[in-house]
C-alpha cells in the first residue's frame, strides 16, 4: 500500500523512491537497517504530499540529509525517510550579494561557491561532511565558527505543508542545536550573509582546515563525527581520553585512538554495539569526573 500511495505521489520526472531501503547505504557510519521506504521528492508539492499521507495513515517519517550526524538503529525505520539531497541541491549568490543554498546542497559544494563567487566566512563549513539542512538543524560549526554566524533566513517547510520564510533567530540556534526538530520544521533552503574575500584565501585557508581535520580526526573509518556534545568547560575528547578508554571496543565500534571524541565503525559494527560502548564511555567518565556526557549525534528508527 506505502508503494502504491509514493508511486501516485512522486510523478515528476526528478522523484525517486526505494522500498526496503538500507540505512546504512546512507549513514556515514555505515550502519543501520532498512527503512520501510526511501523517498526523493521531485519538487515542493510531492514534499507536501507525502508530508499529507505520512499524517493522514499514521505513518513515521524522518528527513534525511547526509546521514553524517546519524545513528540508524539496526531494525531499521518503520517509516518513510525523505531525502533532499539530490533535488533541493543548489546554491548561488542572489543580486543582493547573499548566497542562497538548498537544504540538500553538501556544505563543501556551498563552501566552494562562495569562494568561486568571492565570499568569505563559510570556510569553516568545507570539511563538515554534511548538508545545508543537517547543518541548520545542528548549528553546525568547527574552528570557532557555526551556522549562526553566517544564516540570515531560512526557508522551511511545516507539518503542515506550509511554506515560511523564517528569519535566523526564530530558529533559536545554539550549542549544536535549534528549534527546527521540535517544531516539526523541514529546511528547505538557507540565504548566508558572507563578505567579499579573495578566492586564492579562502582557497589557503579551506585546504589549512581540511588538513587539520585529516590530522587530527580517523576520517579513515565510518564515523558520525564527534559522538558527545562538549560539556560547559570540558572538552568531551580528552574526558575520554583521560578516563583510559582510547582504544576501547564493543564488538565493532572503538573510541578512536586517534581522536577520543569520535566512535569509529571498524568494521561490522551495529547500531547496538556503539550505544553499549556510548553507554560505558558515559558511566566512565560520569564516574571518574563527575561530568554528564550527552550525545550529539542522533538516532533514527528502532534499536
Ligand atoms: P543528517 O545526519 O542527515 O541529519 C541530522 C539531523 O538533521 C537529523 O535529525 C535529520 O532528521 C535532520 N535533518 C537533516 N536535514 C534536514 C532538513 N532539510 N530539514 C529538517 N531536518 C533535517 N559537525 C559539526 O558541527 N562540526 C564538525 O566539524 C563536524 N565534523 C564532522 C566530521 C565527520 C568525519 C563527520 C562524519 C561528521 C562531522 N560533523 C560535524 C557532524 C555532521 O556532519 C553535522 O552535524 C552535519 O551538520 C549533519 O548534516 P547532515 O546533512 O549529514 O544531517
Amino acid at each position: 500500500m506505502l508503494e502504491e500511495m509514493l508511486r501516485s505521489i512522486g510523478t515528476s520526472p526528478l522523484s525517486e523512491y526505494r522500498m526496503r531501503e538500507p540505512l546504512s547505504a546512507h549513514t556515514t557510519f555505515r550502519i543501520g537497517g532498512p527503512a520501510a521506504a526511501w523517498f526523493s521528492p521531485g519538487d515542493e508539492r510531492e514534499l507536501a504530499a507525502v508530508l499529507r499521507l505520512c499524517r493522514e495513515h499514521e505513518i513515521p517519517y524522518a528527513i534525511l540529509g547526509n546521514g553524517s550526524n546519524l545513528l540508524a538503529g539496526d531494525r531499521g525505520f518503520d517509516g518513510v525517510v525523505i531525502s533532499l539531497e539530490k533535488n533541493w541541491s543548489y546554491c548561488r549568490k542572489e543580486k543582493d550579494g547573499r548566497l542562497r543554498a538548498g537544504a540538500g546542497t553538501l556544505l563543501g559544494n556551498a563552501a566552494r561557491t562562495a569562494q568561486k563567487e568571492r565570499l568569505t566566512g563559510m570556510e569553516f563549513a568545507a570539511g563538515i561532511p554534511g548538508t545545508v539542512g543537517g547543518a541548520l538543524v545542528m548549528n553546525a560549526g568547527a574552528y570557532g565558527s557555526e551556522m549562526k554566524q553566517i544564516l540570515t533566513e531560512a526557508l522551511v517547510m511545516t507539518h503542515e505543508g506550509q511554506v515560511l520564510r523564517l528569519k535566523a533567530e526564530e530558529l533559536e540556534l545554539g550549542y549544536r542545536t535549534s528549534c527546527i526538530p521540535s517544531k516539526g520544521y523541514i529546511v528547505l533552503e538557507g540565504t548566508f550573509w558572507l563578505q567579499p574575500g579573495d578566492p586564492e584565501a579562502i582557497g589557503l585557508l579551506m585546504r589549512e582546515l581540511g588538513a587539520r581535520r585529516r590530522e587530527k580526526q580517523p576520517l579513515e573509518y565510518p564515523s558520525a563525527g564527534s559522538t558527545f556534545k562538549r560539556p560547559e568547560g570540558y572538552f568531551a575528547g580528552k574526558l575520554i581520553q583521560d578516563a583510559g578508554l582510547s582504544g576501547f571496543s564493543v564488538g565493532g565500534a572503538q573510541v578512536s585512538e586517534k581522536h577520543c571524541g569520535f566512535v569509529i565503525n571498524r568494521g561490522g559494527a551495529s547500531a547496538a554495539d556503539v550505544l553499549a560502548l556510548c553507554e560505558h564511555v558515559k558511566k566512565q567518565v560520569k564516574d571518574r569526573f563527575g561530568v554528564e556526557l550527552e550525545l550529539e549525534i542522533k538516532r533514527l528508527g528502532d534499536f
